[in-house]
């Protein structure tokens, strides 16, 4: 065994497992695995990347001011307290670095992105699980799992892969009663397909202890180009910047994120498209007898009777070209989660979970 050994933490992280996008022998799978968006990015945005594309010795602006003042525009929110990263994911890495470090804690929910604790674990700090209650986050239950170690409470909402919603009162009244030393993050990486829903944005303005997060890799279709960005109070944002990378994000990234940001109709339809189609959808399993929760997100959470009828359908699914995902890792064991694909997509899903409950009666 090599005397080198990494910091400690990092040999705990189980490494990321994404969606898969091949089924062996099948040239184009139906992908309903990574929550993508079905119609993919603006041709606008398309355009745009493929543009940037001529200019690729020139460095990018630091600064992101472009970019952030297009965010501010269509969202409605502050220039200067928005950080611009890889992702979201980059974001969450940010704010666990500056923020955590051993002997600290940081809570995520029991159906929590997994991420949350992978950034946890890189920078030395204890990932703290806490309960929900029936598939939807649980405020009692984290304000109980605060100590005064905590400094990291990171919740999605809409939650992945509940697609579930807490109501925006109980996570004022949690941000409220959190421990003076600790931050709440809001992940809204879904938050554009919750009808009127503002991801956060209105009680990062409130108070001083919340930041949140979103993402260009959900609605805009543009998972493939990592851009993602944070909000909250000026003092944290300038705390990220200091860790941030001065060219974390290309000119292509850059200049194709603001292009499908202010491709304002096409979000729009795209938007309105998953808002009936996961209705639909919804409706068609639930008349198959399966149990399927209302999302407020671009994919569906189904339920099986038990571990071995869910991954006997992933795998009915599989030899049909269709590709979804198995979320034990996320305490699902006899989960399904489905994007809510076009309306074909939405049609044939539903058609073969149909062929594969007749076939087990
Ligand atoms: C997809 C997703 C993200 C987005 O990650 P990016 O790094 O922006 O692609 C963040 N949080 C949750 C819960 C997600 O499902």
């Amino acid at each position: 065994m090599s005397t080198i050994k990494p910091q400690p933490g990092i040999l705990d992280i189980a490494p990321y497992v994404g969606g898969s996008s091949k089924i062996e022998g099948v040239s184009e799978p139906l992908k309903l695995s990574s929550n993508e968006n079905p119609f993919g990015p603006s041709q606008k945005a398309v355009e745009t990347f493929r543009r940037a594309g001529l200019d690729l010795h020139r460095y990018p602006n630091t600064d992101h001011g472009a970019l952030r003042a297009a965010i501010a525009e269509v969202h409605r929110v502050d220039a200067d307290r928005i950080i611009c990263g890889v992702g979201s994911d980059e974001v969450i890495t940010f704010l666990c670095q500056a923020y955590a470090g051993p002997g600290d804690e940081v809570i995520h929910t029991e159906h929590g992105f997994s991420m949350y604790k992978i950034s946890t674990l890189a920078v030395g700090a204890t990932p703290v699980t806490v309960a929900e209650t029936d598939r939807v986050v649980d405020v009692d239950a984290i304000l109980a799992g605060c100590t005064d170690r905590t400094r990291l409470v990171f919740i999605a909402n809409p939650g992945n892969p509940t697609g579930t919603m807490v109501p925006m009162k109980e996570l004022k009244r949690l941000a409220a009663a959190l421990p003076a030393q600790a931050l709440l993050v809001l992940d809204g990486a879904y938050a554009e397909f919750a009808e009127g829903f503002d991801g956060g944005a209105a009680l990062v303005e409130a108070r001083d202890n919340v930041v949140m997060t979103r993402t260009f890799s959900k609605l805009y279709g543009l998972g493939g180009l990592r851009v993602g960005w944070g909000y909250g109070p000026a003092d944290v944002i300038d705390v990220l910047n200091r860790i941030r990378g001065p060219f974390n994000l290309s000119k292509p990234q850059l200049e194709t994120a603001e292009a499908a940001l202010r491709d304002t109709q096409y979000v729009t339809k795209c938007k309105s498209e998953n808002a009936r189609l996961r209705v639909w959808l919804r409706e068609a399993l639930l008349a198959l007898g399966l149990e399927v929760d209302e999302s407020h997100a671009n994919f569906l959470l189904v339920r099986f009777a038990d571990q071995a009828e869910a991954v006997a359908c992933d795998t009915f699914l599989k030899d049909q070209g269709i590709i979804v995902r198995l979320v034990a890792g996320y305490g699902f064991p006899n989960g399904l989660r489905i994007t809510v694909g076009d309306e074909a997509g939405c049609r044939r899903v539903a058609h073969t979970i149909g062929l594969f409950k007749g076939a087990g009666e």
